[in-house]
């Protein structure tokens, strides 16, 4: 039989399978083996119910426990027990030659059925046998359709089979004459038609519980996929987050130790090892910055502190910043606030966190350019009274960036230029960094690229504004504070004072007591913060450097006792304390200052940054004499 015409049975049959052969595959798979088990059950059912069928009349003495009909009915059910448990161990095989096991097993039935109402009716009169034979068949057939699962034609092969053995039979009873026949014939069809109905339904419905159930596992493998994916990604943020966090401890004694060297009685040669030395530990830890930076925004642990600032500031600094670099690569840098009405003096938001886009962004365009200029222009467009749109845009006149590298610009550790033929270092986490600090300011980011044209990056933010000018030394202080825009200078610093050094790594201390008295400081220390608490109680000091996580006391419990003792005793004054942590993010910063510290110093630091943030509370000369680098 063709293919097409076996469908189309099948189509009539109302046992259409799906037109995808691989969901058929996995239907007819789960079907069989639900088929497999029904195999199982209604043999045990069929074993037992002839079992009690020899008990009860063998018991109750009609016949004898052992004549002929009564051996019959045993061995038929010690037959249905014995296929039962082989179905149930062959399980496979059975499974394997599913249509034909199942249709072999209702032959039997259908046949032993049959015989045994042939034998218990056959001095009975005629009536007695048409029921009982016409019965034993009809319910063979509505099981053979609804519960046997076979295929079509093994379904037409079997009704046939059973009609003929129906009429076999009858045939063998006296008196069964031609109506009779024909009733059994007729009754025959309507069962084989109320069976092809059951099996009907019960072959969509099946379907379509398997697409359902289908659908829930597909849906419940794609959200434990999902689960899956965040925790990894979680895992590998923490993990980066961690190691960042590691690394930077013995990069603290690294540039601690090389920016101690005494470089003036070292040859050229060896203060050229120096300096490469130092660069690459600051760029290092510059990464590190960065892999921390976008590990905590990643994990939304970033809280934005909104101050008011100056904007042309803000621009003039950030270009500031770069101009030396530019220069060297013969490139033009400018800031354009023409965009900004005069009446608007200054705005309101994290002017740290923009600043670190417009750096990242810079950054970048002169990367990637090597000849023109870089631009950045602001312009701020009134939306009321206390509103305003700020758009920042830096433009390069580099190489640009191809239309397919768009989108995936601001994805983290995305490069246009990857693999061996880089030739820019960074990690690509920059805009990936830029993208979350504007989205969680409210803000968006874009791109606009000509290849060999030059590209412009572009921010859009609602800022505050306020038309009153502020106070000019307040942006100053937040700046000296804010530990990127603290630019490299020539410069020797001296200070006096006695300062209380709490750290417990010895390295660290180490090198700071060194470089502390490199300052012209007097320097104590104190390896924990119970050894703190107790020299601050006998002695008063000028400044606190408190490093937060050590063992026995920490830094913050430290402080807070520290906090008791002077209001305690009204005498003393209050004594600046300066954290010292490892955590380097901006919003670590804030966390210092609320438990009681008055300012932050980033590990790894050096002796540039220490004198700058001891200066605010030390009595400090400078005097200007140029250093190796
Ligand atoms: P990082 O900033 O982490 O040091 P990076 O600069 O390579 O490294 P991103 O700032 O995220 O990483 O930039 C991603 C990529 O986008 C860059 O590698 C570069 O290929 C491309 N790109 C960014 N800015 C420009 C630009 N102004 N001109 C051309 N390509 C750019
Ligand atoms: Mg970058």
């Amino acid at each position: 039989m063709s293919f097409a015409a076996i469908s189309k049975l099948q189509r009539i049959l109302g046992n259409r399978g799906f037109t995808n052969p691989k969901l058929e595959r996995e239907f007819q798979k789960g079907y069989r083996s639900y088929g497999v088990r029904f195999l199982h059950i209604s043999s045990m059912l069929a074993a037992c119910s002839f079992m009690a069928f020899w008990l009860v009349d063998g018991l109750t003495g009609r016949r004898g426990v052992l004549d002929d009909t009564q051996l019959i009915r045993f061995s038929v059910a010690v037959l249905f027990m014995v296929f039962g448990q082989l179905v149930q161990h062959f399980k496979r095989f059975f499974k394997r030659h599913y249509a034909k096991t199942s249709s072999c097993l209702v032959c039997f039935s259908a046949l032993t059925t049959g015989y045994i109402a042939h034998i218990g009716q056959i001095n009975a009169p005629a009536s007695s046998a048409y029921w009982t034979l016409t019965s034993a068949f009809v319910l063979a057939t509505l099981v053979t359709y609804g519960f046997a699962r076979l295929n079509a034609i093994n379904t037409l092969l079997l009704g046939g089979f059973m009609m003929a053995v129906a009429l076999a039979f009858g045939a063998a009873v006296p008196d069964f004459d031609g109506p009779g026949y024909q009733r059994m014939v007729i009754h025959l069809f309507a069962a084989n038609a109320l069976g092809h109905m059951l099996h009907r339904l019960s072959m969509s419905r099946e379907r379509k519980l398997f697409l359902q159930s289908r659908r829930k596992n597909r849906v419940a493998d794609l959200r434990r996929m999902k689960e899956q994916a965040e925790a990894a990604d979680r895992a590998k943020t923490a993990f980066l987050a961690n190691m960042s966090h590691e690394i930077r401890t013995p990069m603290n004694g690294v540039i601690g130790a090389l920016s101690m060297l005494n470089v003036d009685k070292l040859t050229e040669r060896d203060r050229l090892f120096v300096k490469s030395a130092r660069d690459s530990a600051k760029n290092l830890l510059d990464i590190l910055n960065e892999i921390l930076d976008f590990a905590k925004l990643d994990a939304h642990k970033v809280r934005l502190t909104p101050t008011t600032f100056n904007l042309r500031d803000t621009i003039v600094t950030a270009c500031e910043s770069f101009r030396a670099a530019a220069l060297q690569k013969g490139l033009q840098i400018r800031g354009d606030v023409s965009g900004v009405p005069f009446e608007v003096k200054t705005l309101t938001a994290d002017e740290g966190k923009l600043r670190q886009v417009l750096l990242n962004l810079i950054s970048n365009a002169v990367k990637f350019t090597q000849q023109g200029e870089v631009v950045v222009s602001a312009s701020v467009n009134l939306l009321d009274k206390q509103n305003a749109q700020l758009v920042i845009d830096v433009s390069d006149t580099g190489m640009g960036i191809p239309e397919a590298a768009l989108e995936r610009l601001y994805q983290p550790f995305y490069q246009v230029e990857s693999g061996t033929s880089r030739s820019h270092g960074g990690t690509g986490l920059g805009l990936a960094i830029c993208k979350q600090i504007i989205e969680e300011m409210g803000g968006q980011i874009s791109t606009r690229s000509a290849i060999g044209v030059g590209t412009t990056f572009e921010i859009t933010l609602e800022v505050p504004y306020s038309t009153v000018e502020q106070n000019a030394t307040d942006g100053l202080a937040d700046q000296m504070m804010f530990r990127d825009s603290v630019p490299p200078q020539d410069q020797d610093w001296k200070l006096t004072g006695d300062v209380l050094l709490v750290e417990d790594n010895e390295v660290n201390a180490f090198i700071a007591s060194m470089t502390l008295e490199s300052l012209g400081v007097t320097c104590h220390q104190a390896r924990n913060g119970e050894v703190a608490v107790q020299m601050f109680r006998e002695k008063a000091f000028d400044v606190v450097l408190m490093d937060c996580e050590m063992p026995i006391m920490d830094g913050y419990e430290a402080v807070r006792q520290i906090r008791a003792i002077e209001s305690e005793d009204t005498a003393r004054e209050r004594t600046p304390v300066v954290a010292l942590t490892a955590h380097a993010l901006t919003g670590d910063r804030e966390a210092c200052l609320e438990r009681g510290m008055d300012d932050y110093l980033t590990k790894p630091f050096d002796r540039h940054m220490l004198a700058v943030t001891l200066g605010k509370w030390l009595p400090m000369t400078v005097s200007a004499t140029a250093t190796s680098d």
